[in-house]
């Protein structure tokens, strides 16, 4: 025979289930915007750091073709020179002119060197900024493809949290006051990790803080027989818990 608080019990884990899904349904309101968000600054950190890399390009690039336009200077001028060269008899003007040979041969030397050094960097930056523009692209299209799911999922949502504050609003008055004051102790205890008003048991343990309860508290509490809160967390004892959803509970820090 149910005692006389069955009903009170199993109307208090009704409030629980729709406050639970409640709070799971706010905190995805207040959260996945915000989570968008930080992606989208994270990818524009990305995008500067990006800009940053496609600059050092430009200018290496640039380097490059100074390096050129001066290589292609200097090897004119060896061409002059070895023309001059042939047409020299004079021992002084053949000798300056190989001097002047040798020179340009060392000045083109360190000019090649300085263009291989900076193809090599320009070849690094360019794989730094193809992979940064792909991994931009790829941030950027996942993205958009959440805040779309998002935007359809939001007046879902929406709704949903309204239609749950209207079941809350009507069965609330119907739960006896003091069945509700030991609830509301529960949910709004500091000390857990979450707000939640009724836990269940597993043996003499609270599967919510996993702390032993008085066996006679149990029983009471599974017949209908009286209201209790576990020591705790001092959440109301609804009953006993299936065995699969005892497994499935975390714990609350108590
Ligand atoms: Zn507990």
């Amino acid at each position: 025979m149910p005692g006389p608080h069955t009903e009170a019990i199993a109307l208090l884990r009704d409030l629980d289930a729709l406050d639970q899904e409640l709070l799971a349904l706010q905190a995805e309101l207040a959260t996945t915007p915000v989570g968008l968000a930080e992606r989208r600054s994270d990818i524009a950190g990305a995008s500067l750091a990006r800009d940053a890399i496609a600059e050092k390009l430009a200018e290496h690039q640039s380097r490059q073709r100074d390096h050129e336009r001066d290589l292609e200077g200097i090897e004119g001028r060896q061409k002059r020179a070895n023309k001059r060269l042939e047409a020299l008899f004079v021992a002084e003007q053949i000798a300056a002119t190989e001097r002047e040979i040798g020179q340009l041969a060392e000045q083109r030397d360190e000019e090649e060197f300085a263009i291989l050094e900076l193809m090599e960097q320009i070849d690094v930056l360019s794989g730094q900024l193809a992979s940064a523009n792909q991994a931009i692209t790829e941030a950027e299209s996942s993205v958009s493809s959440d805040q779309a799911v998002w935007d359809g999922r939001t007046p879902v949502v929406q709704a949903r949290i309204a239609a749950l504050q209207t079941a809350i609003e009507q069965l609330t008055p119907t739960i006896p006051h003091e069945a509700m004051k030991a609830y509301r102790i529960g949910y709004d205890n500091r000390n857990n990790r979450r707000h939640q008003g009724v836990t269940l048991t597993e043996g003499v343990m609270c599967i919510l803080c996993r702390t032993e309860i008085p066996a006679r508290w149990v029983n009471e509490s599974r017949n209908g027989d009286g209201i209790h809160r576990c020591l705790g967390c001092k959440r109301v004892l609804g009953g006993a818990a299936p065995k699969s959803e005892a497994d499935e509970e975390d714990l609350d820090e108590t």
